[in-house]
């Protein structure tokens, strides 16, 4: 490849846990990759090192007052990467007609915004950002159809998924002789703790993930298995399924990634070492393969693979979240919504680890109401949840 076939990549949530493993995949590569924009809220001493070693055209953070310090600093040292400011940049960009690919990897409802605009404006979105699908699923893959955007997604179970189902799955699963979609799932770090001793949980032991290092918010989802829940929801809008298609796997050794099971009785599964950089170095280069920087599998080392059911009773988000889905509407929205404020409650020790999943459930039975079919609703239904979980976490502590 020449240089001047390079793809113009910006990564939005650069300084998070996939978007430093984006950079690395790329930095392998610059012949192929070059960087257009990069992304943080507030992390602004490791996004000037990230502007220093990838030169950006531009950079965004989230208040003028971290952009003007970064504007200093790369401005002594004779850089030249404009620097803005807030969640319109973000979406400018996403847009930008000169970006090729967008990895979406800001985590939560943030994201949705600057992740739609990347779909819209027709860009090959790599998306990690699981919440924007689960919160606007419909408005998300309408986007994607009409504008020709490519959707790869990041998440490695999704990634996993893909990669085992014909390269067109649209229209339903059974078109395509899929019988069920496998999602594994690693259990998390609390899967076989009793009772007592889950319930004084603090937040150092739930961003303690055992296979997977992840930032703050997944990590507690991982935990408490609303990542999975939130995944069921993901792959219902990725690959036209229903919820009742999907079977959640837990596999402690986290190996294999996810599987599509076939109607002649086959099963798909992609196999790899828990290493983000696996699903962004296939999204990045698909359809071809490129080096990842991720050790081969050793399979002897790995030596078995265990399968078990959820423990549904114990963990009850994954249920809540299915049944969200089932739901339909703003369902979806509430769930995201209720479990952002109660994650963040509980990484602040406002909110023990057992509540999180009370907090969601009552929010989902709260009268918020309403289509996701147009954004409007779908941000009052989010800001409206927000509102309910804070009043809800207000009695609950006084
Ligand atoms: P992280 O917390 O490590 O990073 C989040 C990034 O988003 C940071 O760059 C941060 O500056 C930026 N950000 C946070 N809040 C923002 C806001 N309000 N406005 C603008 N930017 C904001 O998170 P992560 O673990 O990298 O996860 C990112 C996304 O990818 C999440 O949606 C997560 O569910 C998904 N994901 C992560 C993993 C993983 O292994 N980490 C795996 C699968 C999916
Ligand atoms: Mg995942």
């Amino acid at each position: 490849m020449t240089s001047t076939a390079r793809q113009r990549v910006t990564v939005l949530g650069s300084t998070g846990s996939i978007g430093t493993s984006t950079l690395d995949v790329i930095a392998r590569h610059p012949e192929r990759y070059q960087v257009h924009a990069l992304t943080a809220h507030t992390s602004k001493e490791t996004l000037l090192a990230q502007c220093l070693a990838f030169r950006p055209a531009v950079a965004v953070l989230a208040s003028e007052r971290d952009a003007e310090w970064l504007r200093a600093e790369l401005g002594q040292r004779q850089q030249v990467t404009e620097v803005v400011a807030g969640p319109e940049a973000l979406c400018d960009v996403a847009r930008d007609s000169s970006v090729d690919v967008v990895m979406a990897a800001i985590v939560g409802a943030a994201g949705l915004l600057p992740s739609l605009a990347a779909a819209e404006a027709g860009k090959r979105v790599l998306l990690a950002n699981k919440e924007a699908l689960v919160m606007s699923g419909a408005l998300f893959m309408q986007a994607v159809a009409r504008s020709g955007a490519t959707l790869l997604p990041i998440d490695s179970e999704h990634n996993a998924i893909y990669q085992c189902l014909p390269s067109e799955h649209r229209g339903g699963l059974a078109r395509h002789g899929v019988s069920q979609l496998l999602l594994t799932a690693s259990g998390g770090p609390f899967r076989t703790w009793s009772d007592a001793a889950i319930a004084q949980v603090t937040p150092e032991q739930a961003c303690a993930h055992p296979n997977w290092s992840m930032g703050r918010k997944i990590s507690v989802d991982s935990a408490t298995l609303m990542n999975k829940g939130l995944e069921l929801i993901e792959a219902c809008w990725l690959f036209d399924a229903t919820p009742d298609q999907i079977q959640v796997v837990v596999h402690p050794q986290s190996v294999i990634h996810s599987m599509a099971a076939y109607h002649d009785g086959s099963v798909l599964a992609q196999l790899g070492n828990p290493d983000m950089r696996t699903p962004i170095a296939y999204g990045l280069a698909w359809p071809e393969r490129i080096d990842a920087g991720v050790e081969a599998l050793d399979l002897f080392q790995v030596a078995r693979l265990d399968f078990e059911t959820a423990d549904e009773a114990r963990f009850p988000c994954l249920p809540l979240a299915r049944e969200a889905m089932r739901l339909g509407g703003v369902a979806p929205v509430v769930l995201n919504a209720a479990n952002e404020v109660a994650v963040e409650a509980f990484l602040d020790h406002r909110l023990r680890f057992l509540e999180i999943g009370n907090l969601v459930e009552e929010a989902l039975s709260a009268p918020i109401g309403g289509h996701a079919d147009c954004l409007e609703s779908v941000l009052s239904a989010d800001q409206r949840a927000r509102e309910h979980a804070a009043g809800w976490l207000k009695r609950w502590s006084a």
